[in-house]
């Protein structure tokens, strides 16, 4: 059977998928650097102070803004500061640091290990629409595949929904956290996607697989088959399928125009371990406090594995050993779309799908443009990336506006497939960028 995917564009770098299956528990860290700013739009207000006791899971910073989300104590403990802390650009952000003593330390893994043991047995409320909203605002849940869009805004749609999407393409080189997540709870995510249906009266849910993850597939179709209205669709594996407008055009053949948003078009979509954290946050009144993150790349292979970490658990205290190599990149997510971190120091936050460590990314010597066409072949927005890395070089902003730079979604396929080794997306972001602040 040949599987559907998105029309235009698109790239197949090698999936690299190597990280051990299953999903381990990371112990929670004993000073949690947590982060007032892990979504887009406002950042939260702290309700705590300097000495406060805090329980793990209590409210420690609300979302008094239409666009922000509330953060809770990933441990309980004492807040140590409130402070401008490191973060994996280099720069330093407001954040709540909880200090942990021993007692609490050891109640807090007790108390998580009796919590991820009995969730299978774990019952589904039947609840409204609008407690099902609430709760997730309550929860402080983010879109968890990188966009941390708060998720109680996305259930609220203004425009005419009819189709919900659940993103489980997962199409990043090397990131294993979601596949591990739909293996490991296929029937908590299928009750999340159920409860994104009632609050935003879909009919019609459609959870979207790459074609390189059956097991991940089989273990969802198995439960979708009672759930009324929610199918599961394997897709053929291209990158960047994970996009929203290709995997909406993939799906649905919808097409959303330049500068619309999906619900322009009927659709909302959300991803799998959103949908897990919203069963979660409905279901066990449970806010995001941890997640899963997976650790791959070019460290030893016992050492790449799905591990369910505290949000706030700094880096350095995740176990992979860095290559002795002067040219490593740390780079936060896949080697696509991912940035580097300049530091160990800062923490797992709502958006952190995984590290990627990558040896020998020094960059080769670029060469003059050829003019392939292989960048605007590969480029999944119908751009010209060629000619927008020029604009980006000459600083011609209003070029650079005019063809349509803001359309570029920053996945990273044009350079991927450049000959000459042009580094197109550096040049077209920063076109990007100083187009969107002028
Ligand atoms: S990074 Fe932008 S310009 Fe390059 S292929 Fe992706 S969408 Fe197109
Ligand atoms: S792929 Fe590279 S060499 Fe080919 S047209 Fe694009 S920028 Fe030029």
């Amino acid at each position: 059977m040949i599987h559907s995917t998105f029309s235009k564009g698109g790239i197949h770098p090698a999936a690299c998928k190597t990280t051990l299956s299953g999903i381990e528990a990371l112990p929670l860290p004993r000073r949690a650097v947590v982060p007032l700013q892990q979504h887009i739009g406002a950042p939260a207000r702290p309700i705590v102070a300097k000495g406060d006791s805090v329980r793990r899971g209590q409210l420690i910073a609300e979302a008094p803004y239409a666009m922000s989300a509330a953060v809770h104590a990933p441990v309980s403990g004492t807040v140590a500061a409130l402070e401008d802390a490191l973060m994996p650009d280099g720069r330093r952000r407001p954040c709540i640091v909880i200090t942990a003593d021993e007692a609490t330390h050891d109640a807090d893994e007790t108390e998580r290990m009796r919590y991820w043991l009995a969730i299978d047995s774990m019952a589904t409320p039947d609840v409204d629409a609008d407690t099902i909203k609430r709760r997730v605002a309550r929860a402080g849940i983010v879109g968890m595949g990188g966009a941390t869009f708060p998720s109680a805004i996305k259930l609220a749609p203004r425009d005419k929904v009819d189709l919900l999407i659940i993103n489980g393409c997962e199409c990043e080189p090397f990131l294993t956290c979601d596949d591990a997540l739909m293996r490991a709870y296929p029937a908590k995510i299928i009750a999340g996607v159920q409860m994104m249906m009632k609050a935003t009266a879909i009919d019609r849910a459609v959870i979207a697989i790459e074609d390189n993850k059956p097991e991940a597939a089989a273990a969802l179709a198995a439960h979708a088959v009672s759930a009324a209205g929610v199918e599961v669709k394997i897709l053929r594996t291209k990158y960047p399928q994970g996009g929203e407008r290709q995997l909406i055009d993939a799906v649905s053949g919808r097409k959303v125009p330049s500068g619309a948003i999906p619900s322009a078009v009927g659709v909302i979509v959300h991803n799998v371990a959103t949908a897990f954290a919203v069963w979660q946050a409905v279901s066990t009144d449970m806010p995001l406090i941890e997640r899963v993150i997976s650790i791959s790349g070019d460290i030893p292979a016992d050492q790449r594995r799905n591990y369910r970490a505290a949000i706030g658990t700094p880096f350095a205290e995740i176990p992979f050993t860095l290559p002795p190599d002067a040219d490593t990149k740390i780079i936060l997510g896949g080697p696509m779309m991912g940035k580097c971190t300049v530091t160990l120091d800062a923490p797992v936050t709502k958006g952190t799908s995984g590290i990627t460590v990558l040896t020998d990314a020094r960059r080769q010597p670029l060469m003059p443009c050829i003019r392939c066409g292989a960048c605007v072949d590969a480029c999944p927005m119908g751009l010209e990336p060629y000619l927008l890395e020029t604009y980006g070089r000459l600083r011609r902003w209003d070029d650079a506006r005019a063809a349509d730079v803001a359309d570029c979604i920053e996945c990273g396929s044009c350079s991927w497939s450049c000959p000459s080794r042009r580094p197109l997306l550096d040049y077209i972001r920063r076109a990007k960028n100083r187009c969107r602040q002028r």
